[in-house]
């Protein structure tokens, strides 16, 4: 049957989207634009006790952040809508009402303490079969009786009537197909009088169905429903139309077995957001990718390879490469470890495609949190700086400890290097390398740099301790890049200033 790919991301709004989320999203928007598809984005917020404010724009903020581009949702609009399900409550009780009629459903009574009662009376009871002709339902009450009672207001739910002992076949993409005895599986309530609403089974394959979508891509956590919603597309007529599943499989701890949780992240030290997330129940804060300095092409790059491959060992794609590459055929069926350490890779490399200029823009901001004036450093010269250093970054922030002198004079010169390279007779041999530089009329590194190592040579100079003390007082410290990049780009006068500062307050 061909059939129009369009999949659907429905995630309940009880939180932050969880990097796992944002997985399947993205194999979800992958899939769909490899295949021509469309990308649902629903939101299933049918369990109002889990409802928890600002999750929804958060949801759309990280899609939006990522990339991930939704073609019909609450914001986006679309001709299968409303895609918010709190929204669509005549639809499910038009849909319980037509497995009512059709017997396929039915009317239960029970009480929380009654059904506490039966589970206390019988080991392992399931409303099922078995039990239901001893519980207070419309199976096992006269007509006139449950007349009364929805009359008079009582609370009632509706619960799937499960036929036993029939074998039901969950076909999976990536599991291929997996056969359950439907005598394991309870009569599951559909629907709540208490709040009108359904329950997630009743609005979530109502919703797929109603918005034609072809292909259900999830966590694998989802798994021990289907075969539930399989049942539930048979009751309803739809059989043809069931869309076909795809169980993703779980990310697992970095450094263990056992699903990936938060805890993980706050013991090793990465987000499992993709954005800063504030509890409006608690107020705690909780790290995101976004405000951690990564880029968002490397958390897709990084997220698109946890359990998927492109056929070969090419690692750096961009989301159009991404989106040629993809397919199932590649998708492991075994859980994917977390290997965080892997996303700062991608952060670096990333950084490195990331142009100077770019890059220069975001770290303005970060020069100006250290109390850098921005005014008095051109986009050029920022720029020319990143470009020194940004091999040595695997986020923006991390410019700042690179790059910072130079902003600023050093205030201060590192002990260990002062011990190492701070001779007696550093101050004079400095001193007489001001009077070479101030000769250099060309002060680039490409002419200034032979000047200087001629003069050493001459003098017969020991060149690691001379250059180390250079630096030294250039930089604070014995690091960063190459040292005739760092005076080209400080200029004449202020490395002059620097040596002269340097020889007066450093004592070995
Ligand atoms: N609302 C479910 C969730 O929160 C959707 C599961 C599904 O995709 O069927 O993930």
């Amino acid at each position: 049957m061909d059939r129009k790919v369009r999949v659907r991301f429905a995630p309940s709004p009880t939180g932050p989207l969880h990097i796992g989320g944002v997985r399947t999203a993205l194999y979800n928007y992958l899939f769909a634009r490899r295949n021509g598809g469309d990308m649902i984005l629903r939101i299933e917020d049918t369990d109002s006790h889990r409802f928890v404010p600002g999750a929804e724009d958060y949801i759309n903020e990280a899609l939006a952040w990522l990339g991930i581009k939704i073609d019909e949702g609450v914001r986006e609009g679309g001709n299968y809508g409303p895609y918010k399900q709190s929204e669509r409550r005549d639809i499910y009780r038009e849909h319980v009402k037509m497995l009512l009629d059709n017997g396929k459903a039915y009317i239960a009574f029970d009480t929380p303490e009654e059904l506490e009662a039966a589970r206390n009376a019988t080991p392992n009871f399931q409303y099922d079969a078995s039990t239901r002709g001893n519980m207070r339902n419309s199976l096992s009450l006269p007509a006139e009786e449950v007349k009364r009672l929805i009359d008079e207001g009582t609370p009632y739910v509706v619960r799937f009537l499960i036929e036993p002992g029939r074998d039901v076949v969950v076909d999976d993409l990536l599991r291929g197909k997996v056969t359950i005895n439907s005598s394991i599986l309870d009569d599951k309530v559909l629907y709540k009088s208490a709040d009108d609403l359904p329950t997630y089974h009743l609005a979530n394959i109502v919703d797929d169905h109603l918005m034609e979508v072809s292909h259900v891509i999830r966590g694998e956590e989802w798994l021990p429903s289907a075969p539930l919603h399989v049942l539930l597309y048979e009751a309803f007529g739809w059989k043809d139309t069931q869309p076909q599943f795809v169980h993703l499989p779980l990310l697992l701890k970095p450094d263990g077995k056992g699903k990936l949780s938060k805890r993980d992240g706050d013991r090793l030290g990465f987000p499992v957001f993709p954005l800063e997330w504030h509890d409006p129940a608690s107020g705690a804060i909780s790290t995101g990718y976004r405000e951690s300095g990564y880029l968002p092409e490397a958390v897709i790059n990084f997220l698109a390879l946890l359990g998927w491959n492109p056929g070969d060992d090419t690692e750096i794609m961009n989301m159009d490469e991404l989106i040629e590459k993809f397919s199932f055929d590649h998708c492991s069926r075994s859980g994917a470890k977390f290997a965080y350490d892997k996303g700062r890779w991608f952060n670096h490399e990333y950084l490195q495609m990331t142009s100077d200029e770019e890059l220069a823009r975001l770290f303005r901001p970060i020069l100006e949190a250290h109390g850098v004036n921005n005014n008095d450093f051109s986009d050029e010269y920022v720029a020319r700086v990143v470009g020194l250093v940004k091999g040595r970054i695997n986020f923006v922030a991390d410019l700042w400890d690179q790059a910072k002198f130079f902003f600023q004079a050093p205030a201060e010169y590192a002990e260990k290097d002062i011990k190492k390279r701070w001779k007696e007779d550093t101050p004079e041999i400095l001193t007489q390398l001001i009077e070479v530089l101030k000769a250099i009329p060309d002060f680039s590194s490409a002419a200034a740099e032979p000047i200087v190592l001629d003069w050493v040579a001459g003098k017969e100079y020991h060149l690691g301790n001379v250059m180390n003390a250079f630096r030294l007082t250039l930089v604070g410290e014995c690091k960063g890049p190459h040292i005739f990049d760092i005076t080209e780009l400080l200029g004449k006068e202020e490395t002059i200033r620097r040596i002269e500062k340097g020889i007066e307050t450093i004592k070995a």
